[in-house]
């Protein structure tokens, strides 16, 4: 559901500023990981964003791994997974989400991370409160993860249409989006209320990634509340081209990492780029380098 909101959403002003525009990037899922036990597979959440549905689309002998369904396969649990170091992990079911799995099944993937006790695990969830039963029986060498890729309830698309530049500002319009158009899955502000029930007894992972516009001083508050953390990501959508996701200036992701860094919180930085309306407007106004200023909303 989209409503269109006339309003000077966006403003930036000509800067340059060469390092807003270096490309750092690391297009690995997670370059810590040493493999992925895929016994869960398929998830109803919908992303729009949602890299992993096409990745089961080679499985042409399973029809749920097809329709990305979600699914068990039980033969993934009898293999041996490979040895961990300090800093790797193995997922588990990277290729669906397990918050869709029965009672019966996640038990017997914790008894598998149980069984194998010299080695790392990651879980990783949109819906961590599925896990918050088990919150006392998750084995010690299990990390929980989830993503939340913004502290916003509903976001704002962004979306230039014929920018103009008054008084060195460039004015744009743009289209109101909430999240459910984005993804399915709980909103971020519930997987951050499951995640400080998990941290009492478990070691937790956050992935901000896509990363969304959000409240600066919001965001870190709750990185604050969740930490320590295992590992922080953060990094922008691999396919902006496509999915024009209401991500923040680069400038601003920026900022927030460098206060993240500040306070002593470790970041792991993945895909960052500017936003894909900065590169837009790069192209369409020719400018080699330039610095946003966003209207707090
Ligand atoms: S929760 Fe994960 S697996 Fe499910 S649709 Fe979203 S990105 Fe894909
Ligand atoms: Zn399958």
């Amino acid at each position: 559901m989209t409503d269109t909101v006339n309003c000077t959403a966006i403003e930036y002003v000509v800067n340059p500023e060469p390092k807003a525009l270096k490309k750092m990037s690391d297009k690995k899922m997670y370059k810590e990981r040493k493999a992925n036990i895929a016994v869960f597979r398929g998830c109803k959440f919908n992303c729009c964003y949602c890299a992993f549905k096409n990745t089961l689309r080679f499985n042409t002998e399973c029809p749920d791994c097809l329709t990305f369904t979600p699914h068990v396969h039980w033969e993934s649990l009898t293999k041996t997974p490979p040895k961990t170091k300090d800093g790797e992990f193995i997922t588990i079911g990277l290729n669906g989400d397990i918050s869709f799995a029965t009672d019966t099944q996640i038990s017997s993937f914790l008894k598998y991370c149980k069984e194998w006790g010299d080695r790392n695990f990651m879980i990783q969830t949109k819906d961590p409160r599925r896990l918050c039963g088990w919150n006392m029986y998750i084995p010690k060498n299990v990390t929980i993860g989830t993503t939340i890729e913004s502290d916003y309830p509903q976001l704002f698309k962004r979306k230039l249409i014929e920018p103009k530049i008054v008084d060195n500002r460039i004015i744009s319009d743009y289209e109101l989006l909430i999240y459910s158009d984005i993804s399915k899955a709980p909103f971020p502000e519930k997987r951050y209320e499951a995640m400080q029930c998990l941290r009492v007894h478990n070691k937790i992972a956050l992935t901000i990634e896509p990363i969304l516009e959000f409240n600066i001083d919001n965001f870190i508050k709750w990185i604050k509340v969740l930490t320590p953390l295992e590992y922080l990501w953060i990094g922008y959508d691999s396919k902006p081209e496509i999915n024009h996701l209401p991500e923040p200036p680069l400038a601003k992701t920026q900022q927030f990492i460098k206060r993240l860094e500040d306070a002593g919180i470790s970041v792991h930085q993945k895909l960052m780029r500017l936003a894909w309306y900065e590169t837009e407007l790069i192209q369409e106004l020719q400018c080699d380098t330039f610095h946003k200023i966003m209207e707090d909303k």
